[in-house]
This record gives C-alpha cells, structure tokens and sequence, in this order.
C-alpha cells in the first residue's frame, strides 16, 4: 500500500465521519476510503454508538422506478450533477454536499426522506454503469431518473403525472418539482 501523508490521513477520517453522520452503510466507506476496515469499524461505532450492520446492499435499479422514489432519487441525481459538473466537486464531494441539500429540501417542503445516503450512492453507481439515465419530461423539461433503454421522447415524469392515490404527497411532489426545475435552471 502506497505510503500517505498525514494530511490525507485526516482528510480521509474526516471524510469519513461525514458519511457515517449521513448514515452511510460500511460498504460506501470502503469503496470510497482507504482507511483500513477496522479503522472505519472504529469510527462508525464512535459516531454512530452502535455497531455497523452487516450483510448485503439489497438494492436493485428498479427500486428508483416507484413514483415517491423517482422523484426524490431524480432531485437528488439532478443536484449531484450540478454540484459535479458545474460547481466542480469531486465525486464524493458531490455525494455528501448533494445528500445534505436534499436532506434539507426536505425538510423545507415538510416530506420523509425517501433516499438515504446509500441509496444515493448506489445511485450514482448505477448511472456509472450506465444502467441508468436522466430523462427529459417533455411537459415540465425537468430531467428525471430512468432506466438506460427506456424511452426517450414524450414521456412524462412523476411530479407532473402523480397516481391518484398520492393525494397528500403532490404537495411535495410540486416542491420537488420546483427544486429539480430551479436546479436545471441554474445548470
Ligand atoms: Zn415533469
């Protein structure tokens, strides 16, 4: 392994902390950190008092495909891209900064996170991978979360087509809606 400074070393700590604070599983700090395992091990159990869980990601694409989830996934995929792109973070960067501004656009528009960090990262990786793409609604123009061969001309996203029975949820859909507008705006 390569031999690091002491700077990097903090940085990495620091790092991490900030994504166990946001609730990251310990597969997103391994895949993201190079501090050892046990290390991380350590630091999870000081900041979160517990031990982390164990056991598999469960996490499939489609999962980002049921209306509430599409349209908080869809938020947050348009915000860390701006925070990439155009704000020039680095990935992680984007993710932690990203993840707290979707935190808080929530509790702005009074709604339950749906996404936590790890599924937030789980779904850039998808869009790595290119199981995923962004979608242009053709009636709001916002740009929301689909899978990679799906179509791409005259479809609708959720904030603008909400089931019937989402009732109580459209007031923050149209929030979400307005965010994810405002956020292409500025891009
Ligand atoms: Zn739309």
């Amino acid at each position: 392994m390569l031999k690091r400074s002491l700077t990097e070393d903090a940085q990495d700590v620091f790092r991490a902390i900030a994504l166990i604070e946001l609730g990251a599983r310990m597969q997103v700090l391994e895949s993201e950190l190079t501090l050892s395992r046990d290390r991380m091990i350590r630091l999870y159990r000081e900041v979160k008092g517990v031990s982390p869980p164990k056991g598999m990601l469960p996490f499939s694409a489609d999962w980002y495909m049921t209306w509430l989830a599409n349209i908080h996934a869809s938020l947050f995929y348009n915000t860390y891209l701006f925070l990439k792109n155009e704000a020039r973070c680095s990935h992680l960067e984007a993710l932690t900064k990203g993840y707290r501004l979707y935190l808080e656009h929530c509790r702005h528009s009074d709604s339950e996170p749906v996404l936590d960090l790890t599924r937030a990262w789980t779904l850039v990786r998808f869009f790595d991978a290119d199981i995923l793409q962004l979608t242009p609604c053709c009636r709001c123009t916002g740009k929301f979360v689909a899978h990679r061969h799906d179509l791409q001309h005259n479809v609708v996203c959720g904030a603008c087509q909400p089931p019937s029975r989402a009732g109580k949820t459209k007031k923050a859909a149209a929030a979400a809606k307005l965010e994810t507008a405002q956020i292409a705006e500025a891009a």
